[in-house]
């Protein structure tokens, strides 16, 4: 894969067509998407662009030269116009004044607010000094695997002058920040023709006079690099392959097999989310000879380690005698022992003023024959976790193959890692919503209260697969909940509860999806109404089918993940009032819901020991959004009742003279699903706007 990758050059997409009628911010915003749109450039949220720009000062009304820099926390691939912050160069180059010396190069950030042009309200990131001092007018800081495979090559120094001579210069590492601005300008001052800068460990600086210049140096170097190493990394890849590579199916079957366990053993003091990758670069990682030694180096770029912490830890399974039962049976230990070893860690190297310990659990676990796993608070920051530890890998590949491979010092890591300024940057974050970490499955998933409930789930933070059997309401479902809550988010799955292998391999693909499974609501139904004597045996088999086998089937698998998993579980059925009192004319569907509700008790009574809760959400005639309250059943219901609008038929038969809508549903289920209701199970709450016949006792 890396192969293919270096093999093709970056292409040089500006179009001067378009760029000749911006402004120069404009071009700033422009050069900087198109710098992002490839991995290759920079990863995801590395990196960053300038540009000085003369501009009308709203104070004097002159003319002051402003610096465009990307602001603190945004990704230059997707970063608009409101992602730059703007300062006052003058008053930038007038903080070297009160500058006291390496030690207090933190306390510079904060007179960067001071600089504020315009009352931008973008916060101005701790790189900003790095563009503000070197004197050119576009600047880019891009973090290419190619040049921080240099950049981590024990020897970086004279292989960034044999590739590139004096065209672009190099710095020993330096921690981001206030010196690392000085220093980028000292170099300039004494390299006028140097057209960038190489920084250890890290990654690439290079300028130029205007923003098509700048853009276009940027991808030539990159490409230069890219071009070296074919020619000159040759050797096998990490020492070649001595594994074998499982099949993609066999791959999946284990990591299905250990992400619920991983989860649960990783997920007491806060609930993880899983992603598997098991491309082609990783693949080659994960057989090879120098898999232990080199993860064991840890990552170099500091964006890497941040998002992968210092290492990673390598499952212990042998794809050529593959014992799954034998690796989860280690993988507490395993688990244990990396803890023991990070904490020993952070007790090497901490500080006075350290802030504290952070959790100790491997965010990056490597499965030799078969991929990556990764966890992380939601799915979104898990997934591009394992992008970070694929530019890692790309870099260790490049550099163990031309040179010797170094990982930034432990204690620079460590520094990086509880930089005061990062644990701000923490503590500033929002607080964690109810479900956050927390993944559920809903059957019956694009249909009204389905829907609805996905919608109540997601807005509190909560991954959600769909299933349902209607295949088009499904991928419409998933596209309004993506379009709203991003898609990372939200899965789906066409399922008919009935069919046992189906629902299987639905929740099979949920853990390789998410990693675990927290929430099942199982809500999928249909309805149907007819006297006794003209009940059809199929009628009657098909209300079961659905409403109490389908129950028991989809709850049989959460029950299976929720015991291998250990972090207890949460199901709710969506029953019916009609589950606890007789309707006219509806046996078959009146009996299967009843049966549905006492297997959710016995389903509590089995679960109790292990905080496994089973609860149940009685809704009546919520005719809005339901698929069941179209065509027959509507007009069944009609008949039974003589009335033209049942809608009003049901609201005036209610205690509260109300319509009970999806959404009130959806209320009730999350009450149940989230720990709010911690110390309740086996419990029915009716929503149906009161109804005494289904008072429950
Ligand atoms: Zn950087």
């Amino acid at each position: 894969m890396l192969d293919k990758q270096q093999g093709s050059r970056l292409a040089n997409l500006w179009d001067e067509a378009k760029a000749a009628a911006m402004s120069e911010s404009e071009r700033l915003l422009y050069r900087s998407n198109l710098l992002g749109s490839d991995k290759r450039i920079t990863n995801y949220g590395g990196g960053n662009t300038s540009a000085k720009v003369m501009e009308k000062d709203p104070l004097g009304g002159g003319t002051v030269e402003v610096l465009w820099v990307k602001g603190s926390g945004g990704d230059v691939g997707t970063i608009k116009m409101d992602g730059f912050s703007t300062l006052y160069m003058d008053k930038l180059q007038a903080l070297k004044g009160l500058y006291r010396g390496l030690e207090h190069e933190d306390e510079m950030v904060g007179y960067l607010p001071h600089c504020t042009f315009n009352l931008n309200p973008r916060a101005a990131s701790i790189d900003t000094p790095l563009h503000a001092y070197v004197p050119r007018t576009h600047v880019d800081h891009m973090h290419p695997d190619a040049i921080i495979a240099i950049a981590a090559s024990k020897n970086s120094r004279e292989l960034t002058h044999q590739i590139f001579g004096d065209d672009i210069g190099w710095l020993p590492w330096k921690r981001p920040g206030y010196e690392l601005g000085l220093w980028l300008k000292k170099f300039c001052t004494e390299n006028p023709k140097a057209r960038g800068v190489v920084l250890e460990s890290h990654g690439l600086f290079t300028w130029a006079g205007t923003a098509k210049e700048c853009y276009e140096t940027t991808i030539e170097i990159i490409n230069k690099a890219i071009a070296w190493f074919e020619a000159n990394n040759v050797a096998p890849a990490f020492g070649g392959a001595v594994q074998p590579v499982l099949p993609a199916d066999e791959r999946r079957a284990v990591a299905q097999k250990l992400m619920p366990v991983i989860r649960g053993l990783i997920g007491a003091e806060e609930s993880k989310v899983g992603h598997f990758d098991d491309s082609a670069a990783v693949l080659d990682f994960v057989t090879s000879k120098n898999l232990a030694p080199l993860a064991a180096l840890g990552t170099s770029c500091p964006d890497h380690f941040l998002r992968t912490k210092i290492r990673p830890l390598v499952i212990d399974f042998d794809p050529a005698t593959p014992d799954i039962d034998a690796t989860l049976a280690g993988l507490a230990d395993a688990i244990a022992a990396y803890r023991a070893d990070y904490a020993a860690y952070y007790e090497r190297c901490k500080h006075d003023n350290s802030p504290a310990i952070r959790d100790p659990n491997a965010i990056v676990y490597l499965v030799p024959g078969v991929g990556m796993i990764t966890f992380a608070k939601d799915k979104a920051t898990a997934r591009i976790s394992a992008e970070f530890y694929v530019n890692a890998i790309n870099v260790m590949r490049g550099a163990s193959g031309v040179s010797t491979y170094v990982g930034l010092p432990e204690q620079e890591a460590f520094d990086i890692e509880y930089w005061l300024l990062e644990e701000a940057k923490l503590q500033r974050m929002p607080k964690p919503k109810s479900l956050a970490g927390r993944i559920a499955l809903v059957t019956g998933g694009a249909g009204g209260i389905g829907k609805a409930t996905a919608h109540r789930l997601m807005a509190e933070g909560a991954c959600v697969v769909l299933a349902d059997i209607d295949a088009e309401a499904l991928a419409n479902a998933q596209s309004e909940l993506a379009a709203r809550y991003g898609k990372d988010f939200v899965r789906s799955v066409t399922m008919n509860v009935t069919d046992e292998a189906l629902v299987e391999k639905s929740f099979a693909d949920t853990l390789v999806d998410f990693g675990g499974l927290d929430i099942l609501v199982s809500n999928a139904g249909l309805a149907s109404s007819a006297p006794i004597e003209e009940t059809t045996l199929s009628l009657w088999n098909k209300n079961i089918d659905i409403l109490a086998t389908g129950y028991f089937l989809v709850s049989r698998e959460a029950f299976r993940i929720f015991r291998r998993q250990k972090a207890g579980g949460n199901v709710v059925f969506v029953a019916s009032k009609n589950g606890l009192a007789a309707s006219p004319g509806a046996a078959a569907y009146c009996t299967a819901k009843a049966a549905e509700i006492h297997l959710a008790r016995c389903l509590a009574l089995e679960g109790a020991s292990e905080q496994i809760r089973v609860n149940v959400v009685n809704p009546d005639a919520v005719l809005r959004g339901s698929k069941i309250w179209t065509g027959e059943w509507k007009e069944q219901r009609a008949a039974t009742y003589k009335t033209d609008d049942l809608e009003a038929h049901y609201r005036e038969r209610s205690m509260l003279k109300r319509s009970v809508f999806p959404e009130d549903i959806a209320e009730a289920i999350y009450f149940l699903a989230s720990d709010m209701s911690a110390k309740s199970t086996g419990n029915i709450i009716n929503v149906d706007a009161g109804n005494a016949q289904s008072f429950t006792r």
